[in-house]
């Protein structure tokens, strides 16, 4: 499978994200000592400083918080076909924001705090990158 585009590089804190990504869960660390969620996957809490953690899987659900739409891509020669597309902030029923795309909805209907869910695309054997639709769908 040929993907031109660039993709994450799974590295020792996010290879369980990505693994779980591959078998359709979206799953956060989540710190045993204070409950905070971590994203991006981390080995120490931001809140407490803890490396203890254990892996939650998401709800998969969220709100838009933020988006932008890209109409010229860069490079032009990989993202051509692909405009316009949204690049959203989200945040995650469990307290995390994430960056993500937004698809299956026209990017003039993407609107401050609409709901969102998860969804997995396979783009290479290794990587299965969580994008999000709305969720009224
Ligand atoms: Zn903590």
């Amino acid at each position: 499978m040929s993907y031109a585009k660039p993709l994450p590089v799974a590295d020792v804190e996010t290879q369980p994200f990505w693994q779980a990504c591959r078998d359709g869960k979206l799953m956060l660390p989540r710190c045993t000592n204070c409950g905070h969620c971590r994203f991006p996957p981390t080995f120490y809490c931001a809140k407490c400083n803890s490396a203890e953690h254990e892996w939650i899987e998401s709800t998969g659900r969220g709100r838009v918080f933020s988006w932008i739409v890209v109409r010229h891509p860069v490079p032009r020669e990989v993202y051509a076909t692909d405009v316009p597309y949204v690049v959203s902030l989200i945040d995650l029923d469990e307290g995390v924001r994430i960056v993500s795309n937004i698809v299956s909805v026209e990017p003039e209907k993407v609107t401050a705090g609409m709901p969102v869910r998860v969804i997995f695309r396979t783009v290479t054997p290794e990587i299965t990158l969580p994008l999000f639709e709305p969720a009224w769908q």
